[in-house]
């Protein structure tokens, strides 16, 4: 999807609500797949400031992922407020477009990659005491156990089964 600016480029001060959702199917991050649930919803305000064209808005996006220890399904909200350069007019013409303007007009799609990518969490985690997979059997921890001898088992738990033996 493209939003045409060119009213905001020509006119240098005009302001320019935009208020759309797009389609989205995935984000790549390396070897990651980020699944976008829900169309993302982008809402926000175009305006100039000292020759700067900025958006200012919120993006809400629901990702879908696999959870980093025990890769379950995970759905995380995503609600970010952003306020990003979109042409930087005062510097020189290799840094001045921060996101690809073609034609006078912002690809949305592009935009909106550009901001998920930044705020996906670094590690997700189903829940925060996820107990992941066993590294012998590969069982999911958190729905069962198993009775593979794990090196990094509990300390604790190790100590007190010596004192019981001992008793
Ligand atoms: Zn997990
Ligand atoms: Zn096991």
């Amino acid at each position: 999807m493209r939003i045409n600016i060119s009213d905001l480029i020509s006119n240098r001060y005009g302001e320019m609500p935009l208020d759309v959702t797009v389609d989205i199917e995935k984000i790549y991050r390396g070897g990651e797949i980020f699944n976008l649930v829900e169309p993302v919803w982008i809402k926000g305000l175009l305006f100039r400031m000292e020759g700067n064209i900025i958006l200012k808005g919120t993006l809400k996006a629901i990702i879908q992922t696999e959870c980093n220890k025990c890769l379950d399904n995970v759905i995380k909200d995503l609600s970010f407020d952003f306020n990003e350069i979109i042409i930087n007019e005062n510097e020189d013409d290799s840094a001045d477009i921060m996101i690809d303007v073609n034609e006078n007009s912002i690809n949305l799609e592009d935009l909106i990659e550009r901001l998920l990518i930044l705020k996906l969490p670094m590690r997700v985690i189903c829940k925060d005491d996820c107990k992941g997979l066993c590294p012998k059997c590969g069982i999911n921890l958190n729905n069962s156990e198993c009775d593979c001898d794990n090196e990094d088992i509990d300390l604790r738990l190790i100590k007190l089964k010596e004192l019981l033996k001992q008793n």
